[in-house]
This record gives structure tokens, C-alpha cells and sequence, in this order.
């Protein structure tokens, strides 16, 4: 029998899921992580992805949602950005293990010889790397939550269940807390909840050896308290160790649910402190959500994936908390980056294109930027929203065939490829990636708007603006605002005497935060405020970041 681990004061949460996936588990980890830091808690998160790619990177987002970038420059799942929105922190590469990575791993030290003739395994050789990954990722904070993708039972998780089962075992019962989310379908013919594959769903989990703590039950709509009771004697946890979990309108408000609900005395004797969580901060987000608002401010996406929140999650993130920081109501149009014309953008009070891979759309966002530059409405340009308002704008300035490397080989590119880019164009971890330093141009919109000249924000690019052609750019109407240190790299551009038409090579959606939006998107949406058409200015700028 292996000796137990002392893994210093770590505490470890475990956050599974039975039934469905897609109903939650990223949002209820990281809200009560929220707790736990609202009661004074230093607080460290993972995300165990099963599935075999090497990271997100080239995951369609369609189908898998955006891909957030770490400051370190990880590709991950878009879960990694509901943890850092709801504990203001900024995870690292540690933050994302998957199964992909990990074999990689194993196989490379086995042709290395590094198993000296012994057969490699998934158990005990994955199932350990998965532990030590969890041990690296949790140094040093008081409590470490690691969430699993997927439903317990899948074949390809059943490895980190069991990588999950040892390690509560090896740091001792007291030390690791078991969180297990299932759904309760309601049917609509015969009007009720049905608790049965949420029982199975339990039922599988202890066939893998472990017992939940705490049970988490979403539903659609609130459900009768016998669903909670049934759902606590198959778990074979107490009543109050079920929390039942309807839909909310605001992701925000579940920090408050945890902590108000009966799960706080299961924590608190988990964390071993009866400290009373500071919940003010979230009730103030929420009041401002919840608060009279009448003025409305109508965003145009414009964008490739429809109606696919999960794609553009971060910007939208980003979009709502700037709105809720100045005071109106949002409300987001989605305009087909496929079919766009001057009309469509007509409807709205300002647009933003955001980051995007291939040719597919890219005409309109153009378009899109052309409209901007025509109609002075405000534009915020992300990465792809960037390119596209440098090539409208040099198009305007005489290079009519202006263009993109990505998009025409032969035209005149006025973005164009980085050097140490070409031949890997589909290849996966090689774009610039992570955080970046950028100097901006004293005084301009976007030094106004950071509140200083160097910045940094995260990137994920291959291309980037030819200065060769500054001169047909700039007389189309764009100059550049900010660059790399080093003068190289062109990361902000700006229409000089425009309400507010800037963009940039980074994203800088993925340090908005929900208390602390954006300056660039708090900009877009006061400039786009139909009763106050001012650039913002030293007095009304939004908070920076
Ligand atoms: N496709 C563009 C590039 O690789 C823009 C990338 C993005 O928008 N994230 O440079």
C-alpha cells in the first residue's frame, strides 16, 4: 500500500460530473472557488480534459467553443476562462491537463528509455503523471480544485477517475472533498422531474470507488424537494449535502447560492475555519446587473459562427460587464461576417469583429471596418478585427487589392506572414501565443484608454501588419498606435478624429473581468452610447485594467 502523502496544508476539491456534460461543472467549480476566496482562501484550479488532443488549439470552436489562451501562451478550454473571470486570477499551462499531452509525454519517455524494459501502462504510469501534474498544479494554495471533463463513466475519463480516487486516498479523506454534478431532466408529457439517470449516474461513480461529498443537481427550472431527497439517499450523502441548482439568468449569482445554501457548513468544516465568506463583492456585480437600466446599446458581431455564444464567450463576457459598469442594457446582434452589407451594419451603434481563422466571412468584416471608417461608428477590432481594419483602410488609401497572406497569396499584403511562421500554417502550439509587451503612442486613444504606455496583453497570431505600407494605410485613415517594443510588430492602430475606431493584434477579452472590464470594451461601449458620442477622456474613461 502506498504511504500517504503529506502534500503541506493543501486541501483538494474534485469536481466530476454524471448525465450530461455541458451543464455546469466549469461554472460550479470555479463558484465555489469563489466562496472558498471569499473566505480568505488562496485558491489554485485544473481542468482534466480526457480527450486526446495535445491542447485546444486546433479544436473546431463550432463545436468545442472558444479557445482561451493563458498568459503563458496554453491553448485551452474555454472552462480556464470561467476561472479566471470568477477568482480574478490568471492560470498558467498547469491550469490544463489533457489526455493528449500526457500520453505524448509517456510515449516520449518511453522511447527515451526511461522505463528501463518495465511495461507502460495507463494505470499505474498515466494514472500517476495525472497526480503529479494535480501535485504541481496545487503548490503552494490552500485549496486546489480540479475539475474533470466529460461524465464519469466515459472511456476515455476512466483513467483520471481512478488517478482521482488514489490521490484522495493518498492525502487522506480530510483532505480531499468529492463534488459530484449531475442533471435532472424534467419531461414535459408527463409533467416531472425524472431523478433515474442521475441515480445511475451516481451509482456509476461509486462503482469507481468513490463517494461523493456534496452532490450538485441542475435542473432547467426549480424542482420539488423529493428530487433532492431521492437524489440524497442514492448518493448516500445527507439532505444538506444536495444542493439543487435551477438555471439562473446570471452565471454570477451562483457564488451567492453556494454560499447561503447548506453546502457552507460542509465547506467550512472541509477547510477547517468557520470565517464567514465576504460575499459583498458578488452581490454588487449582481445589483449592477439587476439594476434600472433604460439606455440601450446595440453591439454588431460580426462573425462567421452564428448565434454560438460558446465561440466568442470572452468577448461577450467582456461586452456584458462593460455595459453593466456603464449602466445600459446590451444587446448583441449578430451580423453573418458571410452575408453582411452596409444595411446590417446600419442597425447597430457600434461593431466589433473579433478573432478568426480562415478566408470564410472575412470580406465582410472588411466591409465592416470600411462602414466604421465611413460613418465614424465605433469599431473595436480584435486580432482578425485588426487585419481587417488595416486592409479597408489601405484599400481606401489606393491599394485596392489590398489583402491578407491568409486570405490571397498574391495580392498586396499588407498583412503578411512573420518570418519564423511560413510552413506552418495548420500545424498546432506554434502561433505567437501568451503575453506580449506593447508601447503605445503617448496620447493616443489607446494610451488614454490603458491609462499608460506599456502594456501587456495575451496574443494568438500568425500574421501581422506590413509597415511597408504604413503610407496607404495611414492615408486611408488608420495610424498606428502601439507596437512591439522593439518597433517590429504592429499591435494597435486608430482612426485619428473618429468617436472610437481602434483595434489591436492581441485579445484582450481574456483579462476582462467581470468586476474590471476591459478599458478597450468599456471604450466601445460608452463611444457607442447613442446620447454620448464622446471619445472617453481623462474624467470619463473607464477603470483600467
Ligand atoms: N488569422 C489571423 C492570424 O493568424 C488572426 C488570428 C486571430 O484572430 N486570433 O494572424
Amino acid at each position: 500500500m502506498e504511504a500517504k502523502i503529506d502534500m503541506g496544508k493543501t486541501k483538494y476539491i474534485f469536481v466530476t460530473g454524471g448525465v450530461l456534460s455541458g451543464v455546469g461543472k466549469g461554472i460550479t467549480a470555479a463558484s465555489i472557488g469563489a466562496v472558498l476566496q471569499a473566505k480568505g482562501k488562496s485558491l489554485s484550479i485544473q481542468k482534466c480534459d480526457p480527450y486526446l488532443n495535445v491542447d485546444a488549439g486546433l479544436l473546431n470552436p463550432a463545436e468545442h467553443g472558444e479557445c482561451f489562451v493563458t498568459k503563458d501562451g496554453a491553448e485551452t478550454d474555454l472552462d480556464l476562462g470561467h476561472y479566471e473571470r470568477f477568482l480574478d486570477i490568471e492560470v498558467t499551462q498547469q491550469s490544463a491537463t489533457l489526455s493528449g499531452r500526457l500520453l505524448k509525454e509517456l510515449i516520449d519517455d518511453e522511447r527515451a528509455g526511461k522505463f528501463e524494459g518495465k511495461t507502460v501502462q495507463l494505470v499505474p504510469h498515466l494514472t500517476r503523471a495525472i497526480q503529479r501534474k494535480i501535485e504541481l498544479a496545487s503548490e503552494g494554495s490552500d485549496v486546489h480544485i480540479v475539475e474533470l471533463g466529460g461524465t464519469v463513466g466515459d472511456y476515455e475519463g476512466l483513467s483520471f477517475v481512478e488517478a482521482f480516487r488514489e490521490f484522495g486516498r493518498r492525502v487522506g479523506r480530510e483532505n480531499a472533498l468529492f463534488v459530484h454534478v449531475v442533471y435532472v431532466p424534467y419531461i414535459g408529457t408527463s409533467k416531472e422531474f425524472k431523478s433515474k439517470p442521475a441515480q445511475n449516474a451516481l451509482s456509476d461513480l461509486r462503482g469507481f470507488g468513490i463517494v461523493p461529498d456534496i452532490i450538485i443537481v441542475r435542473t432547467d427550472s426549480p424542482a420539488p424537494e423529493s428530487i433532492k431527497r431521492k437524489i440524497a439517499m442514492f448518493g448516500g450523502v445527507p439532505d444538506d449535502a444536495v444542493l439543487m441548482m435551477p438555471n439562473v439568468d446570471s452565471v454570477f449569482k451562483i457564488p451567492e447560492r453556494i454560499a447561503e445554501s447548506t453546502l457552507l457548513p460542509i465547506l467550512n468544516h472541509f477547510v477547517g475555519d468557520e470565517v464567514a465568506p465576504d460575499m459583498r463583492r458578488w452581490q454588487g456585480l449582481v445589483s449592477m446587473q439587476e439594476s434600472d437600466k433604460s439606455e440601450v446599446v446595440r453591439i454588431g458581431l460580426v462573425a462567421k459562427y452564428l448565434d454560438n455564444e460558446d465561440t466568442y464567450l470572452s468577448v461577450l463576457e467582456a461586452l456584458k460587464s462593460a455595459a453593466w459598469h456603464e449602466g445600459v442594457v446590451l444587446e448583441t446582434t449578430w451580423i453573418n461576417a458571410e452575408t453582411a452589407t452596409d444595411e446590417d451594419f446600419a442597425t447597430v451603434d457600434g461593431l466589433l469583429v473579433p478573432g478568426g481563422f480562415g478566408v470564410r466571412g472575412v470580406e465582410g468584416k472588411v466591409a465592416a471596418a470600411r462602414y466604421a471608417l465611413e460613418h465614424d461608428v465605433p469599431y473595436l477590432g480584435i486580432c482578425l478585427g485588426l487585419q481587417t481594419l488595416v486592409i479597408a483602410a489601405a484599400r481606401r488609401g489606393g491599394l485596392g487589392h489590398a489583402n491578407s497572406d491568409e486570405f490571397e497569396k498574391s495580392g498586396q499584403n499588407v498583412v503578411y506572414i512573420m518570418e519564423d511562421q511560413v510552413g506552418k500554417e495548420s500545424t498546432g502550439g506554434t502561433l505567437r501565443l501568451g503575453d506580449y509587451p506593447a508601447q503605445l503612442v503617448p496620447d493616443s486613444l489607446a494610451a488614454r484608454l490603458y491609462d499608460g504606455t506599456t502594456i501587456v496583453e495575451r496574443h494568438r497570431h500568425r500574421y501581422e501588419v506590413n509597415q511597408a505600407f504604413l503610407e496607404q494605410i495611414e492615408k486611408g485613415g488608420i495610424v498606428v498606435s502601439g507596437t512591439s517594443p522593439d518597433g517590429r510588430l504592429v499591435e494597435f492602430v486608430e482612426a485619428p478624429g473618429k468617436r472610437y475606431i481602434i483595434a489591436t493584434q492581441a485579445h484582450p477579452e481574456f483579462r476582462s473581468r467581470p468586476m474590471r472590464p476591459h478599458p478597450l470594451f468599456g471604450g466601445l461601449i460608452h463611444a457607442a452610447r447613442p446620447r454620448s458620442p464622446h471619445l472617453p477622456t481623462p474624467d470619463n474613461r473607464p477603470a483600467a485594467n
